[in-house]
């Protein structure tokens, strides 16, 4: 079980409580949980600590700083030994006991068993909105199905994780990437709960303020002005036009120019606009070349790994120091 952890003290004792429960019901005595902290900056970590230190089953990674959800996710599957992979977020949002039904799926031959929302309960309506709205624009922008709305709660099989990790992008959509990779993959309806604690990590954040120099080596912003431009001169445009059809009717205008003047407007920002799309593939493109490692490990916590002697937890921290990241192809 893969479980990205950020700020979420809480809820933690309750997450381990429900999660135990159910891996002990579902697989007594075979089951890893792996708890990734994502640099929190409250005492999740050291909440994480004691739950490793009481089961040789729990293990927590420490990520240097805050890497973000799908990262996290990433250093998860990256450590992870199970045949099977659970992934759910630590918010309790999705309830973990549907774990056996999701398992039924998999032993009817699926290799990727989804939950797929058909309510959310204690989510603003403009989250819900812009949610149902994302995953519909998703659908029509791309090849590959996405099935809507889904989070990352799912459960795969060992061939589906080894895939993911052979994909070795920083921009990372880890339900879309799961469903590019094919095989057989069913749906679970369930209902959203509430959080259990807590706020939602996911606010618009934006960086700003940042000197130059951070700027432009660390963050592609400056291409998306382009873009914002464009669109400003857009809605400029539209006004504008309104302003010279008046100016026609009522007869003020040189003959042609009103029509001229709105072609002008509107193609400049038209021409913005396509800038800063190509600004963005630009800027990706531009950090995926920098090939840097997708997330840093601080520390590994766990039982196992304490006691000297034939470990894998051991091993894999030594396998990760040398190749933190897979060779790009
Ligand atoms: N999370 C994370 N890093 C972040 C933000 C969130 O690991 O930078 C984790 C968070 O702890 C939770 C999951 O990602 O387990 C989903 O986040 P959240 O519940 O805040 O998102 P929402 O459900 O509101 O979309
Ligand atoms: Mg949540």
């Amino acid at each position: 079980m893969v479980v990205p952890v950020y700020n979420e003290e809480a809820g933690i004792d309750e997450l381990m409580r429900r999660i135990e429960t159910v891996c002990a019901t579902q697989y007594p005595g075979d089951y890893e949980i792996l708890l990734v902290n994502d640099g929190s900056s409250d005492s999740s970590w050291s909440h994480i600590c004691r739950h490793a230190d009481t089961k040789p089953q729990i293990v927590g990674i420490n990520l240097s700083r805050n890497h973000g959800h799908q990262l996290a996710l990433a250093a998860g599957l990256e450590h992870v030994r199970g045949r099977l992979v659970f992934v759910l977020d630590a918010d309790l949002q999705d309830p973990p006991e549907l774990l056996g039904a999701m398992a039924a799926k998999i032993a009817e031959g699926a290799d990727v068993v989804y939950g797929q929302r058909t309510a959310r309960a204690g989510e603003t309506a403009f989250k819900r909105g812009t949610a149902a709205l994302f995953y519909r624009f998703l659908q029509t922008m791309t090849d590959v199905a996405i099935p809507r709305d889904t989070g990352d709660f799912r459960l795969m099989t060992r061939r589906v994780v080894e895939q993911l990790k052979a994909m070795p992008e920083r921009y990372r959509f880890v339900r879309g990437m799961v469903s590019w990779i094919g095989f057989r993959q069913v749906a679970v309806p369930y209902e959203r709960d509430a959080r259990f604690a807590g706020q939602t990590n996911y606010p618009l954040r934006k960086m700003i303020g940042l000197a130059v120099d951070a700027v432009t080596s660390f963050s592609t912003v400056p291409l998306r002005f382009a873009s914002h431009l464009g669109m400003a001169f857009g809605l400029l445009g539209m006004l504008a036009l309104g302003w010279v059809g008046w100016g026609w009717l009522s007869g003020e205008a040189v003959q042609g120019w009103a029509s001229l003047a709105a072609l002008i407007l509107i193609i400049g920002s038209v021409q913005l606009m396509v800038l800063g799309v190509f600004g963005e593939y630009l800027g990706r493109m531009y950090m995926e070349t920098k090939n840097r490692p997708l997330f840093i490990v601080d520390e590994i916590r766990s039982q196992v790994a304490n006691a000297e002697g034939a470990n894998p937890v051991h091993e894999m921290e030594r396998t990760l120091q040398q190749t933190y990241r897979r060779a790009a192809p």
